[in-house]
């Protein structure tokens, strides 16, 4: 009898996981269902096509229901949400949107890959029609269509990498753009004087940003947003962004008596099955363990989420394939400059109590002679004793994406500083130097 595959959330995990699937089963009933009328769409997109620089809107809708239907016989039900798990029945009750019909149906293995929702905080005037998250392609519309309109001012609140995106994408736009970020710095995954040149970066191209005040409230006045600071700091704009971080959507498994974590994620093994060992979670709703630190950590991000998927999907099918650790690898544009990281910061290391050393370099991008390049700052953490590297940090303009790739690559494969100083990394002028960054970062740290 062909094995009977539920998915729930039809986006990074719950796609990958089903088309993994049937690479690995061609008999097996793969069905999935999503509640919102797309799946599988470019969420790491959105800010770019309200910048205007995915000029196409299609562009973001990687495939249809009707294409994973023919290519993978996938049975695909949009605007149909999963309201309830019966574990002993091994069935799942879903409400059909479109005509508000209740269905059931059976599984053998079941994965929620349910992703996680943007934070609203409950603050006075937080319903205010024209203070938008951004998740989804409605989210994406709705703002889309207020900018396309003619405002001329935003403000975003939070400096995280949605927040830092969406202020350009809207400055691009021609608005006037305050950021308003509570802690005292942008970018919260790289050390504070790492993130500092990004912040006077935005700045530099108009955007606002202010440090250090958190929003009280907000209010409407004649179709403005008033966003109430700390120190009785009022702001005023035409439509403002809620960009404060997100929370697991963990609803379906907790009612369903599955273990959630302490950081309020499904909690899974390394086959990402979870406490009930017929249903499996993947990407944005698990916790996961740091690489480093090996706590359990939140890290919605769209890589480790698609692995995520994966992995359940061979566990289901007899495969041991593993995910161990996150490292949280991530890259941030923010307008002509980069910022990315990977492995842990170095306040992640203070709180953890772990013995560092650190070093900083600045070499340029590439061959100074060759035109086009700045210098980067560089920052490399690793252990005192044995100089097994823990995380680095890399801002500039030119090659950040490379070096970041590289140091992830070593961190995960347990290389030290000293291998930093061998590693043989390609090199022509207008790509890197003889002396590689990251070979510098080495002969600095070793
Ligand atoms: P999601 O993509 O959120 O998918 C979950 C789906 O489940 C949703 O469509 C939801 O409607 C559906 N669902 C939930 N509950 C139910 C239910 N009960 N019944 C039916 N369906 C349900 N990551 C990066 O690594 N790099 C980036 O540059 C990057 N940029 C981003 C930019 C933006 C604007 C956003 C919003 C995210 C970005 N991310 C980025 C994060 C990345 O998109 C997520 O980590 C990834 O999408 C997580 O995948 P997921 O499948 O777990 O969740």
């Amino acid at each position: 009898k062909p094995t009977r595959i539920v998915v729930v959330g039809g986006v990074a995990a719950g796609m990958s996981a089903a088309a993994r699937a049937r690479r690995l089963d061609e008999r097996a009933q793969i069905i999935v269902f999503e509640k919102d009328r797309y799946v599988s769409f470019a969420n790491c997109g959105l800010p770019y096509h309200i910048s205007g620089d995915i000029r196409d809107r299609e562009d973001l809708l990687v495939v249809t229901p009707d294409d994973l239907s023919r290519r993978l016989n996938l049975e695909v039900y949009t605007e149909h949400e999963v309201i309830r798990i019966d574990r002993v029945a091994k069935t799942v009750k879903v409400r059909d949107q479109r005509n508000d019909s209740v269905l059931k149906e059976h599984y053998d293995k079941l994965i929620l890959a349910t992703g996680a929702t943007p934070l609203r905080p409950s603050m006075p005037g937080v319903d205010h029609p024209y203070i938008f998250t951004l998740r989804n392609i409605p989210d994406m519309d709705a703002i889309k269509a207020v900018v396309d309109a003619g405002v001329f001012s935003a403000i975003v609140v939070g400096g995280g990498y949605i927040g830092v995106e969406m202020a350009e994408a809207l400055r691009r736009r021609g608005l006037r753009v305050d950021l308003v970020e509570q802690s005292d710095q942008i970018m919260a995954s790289l050390d504070p004087e790492m993130s500092r040149d990004l912040a006077y970066h935005m700045e530099s191209y108009g955007v606002h940003v202010t440090l250090g005040k958190g929003v009280r409230e907000f209010r409407g006045e004649d179709g403005r947003v008033e966003v109430r600071l700390d120190e009785d700091d009022v702001r005023f704009a035409d439509m403002a962004i809620l960009a404060v971080g997100v929370r697991p959507e963990v609803k379906l498994a907790r009612e369903a008596g599955l273990e959630i974590g302490r950081c309020g994620g499904i909690r899974v093994d390394v086959h990402m099955r979870t406490s009930d060992p017929s249903i499996y979670a993947a990407g944005d709703a698990v916790e996961v363990r740091d690489a480093i630190t090996g706590e359990w950590t939140l890290m919605p991000l769209a890589g480790p989420a698609n692995r995520q998927g994966r992995i359940a999907a061979d566990h289901i099918f007899g495969r041991e394939s593993r995910y161990r650790r996150s490292q949280g690898s991530s890259i941030l544009k923010v307008f002509d400059m980069t910022g990315g990281g990977t492995g842990v910061s170095e306040k992640s290391l203070r709180r953890a109590g772990i013995h560092y050393r650190k070093v900083y370099v600045h070499p340029n991008g590439h061959a100074a002679y060759y035109p086009g390049t700045h210098p980067m700052h560089l920052k490399l953490l690793f252990t005192a004793d044995s100089g097994h590297l823990l995380g680095a940090q890399a801002v500039g303009f030119d090659g950040v994406d490379k070096r970041i790739d590289v140091l992830a690559t070593a961190i995960h494969a347990g290389m030290t500083v000293y291998d930093l100083e061998e590693l043989e990394l390609s090199y022509a002028p207008p790509y890197g130097s003889a002396k590689d960054p990251v070979n510098i970062a080495g002969f600095v740290a070793a």
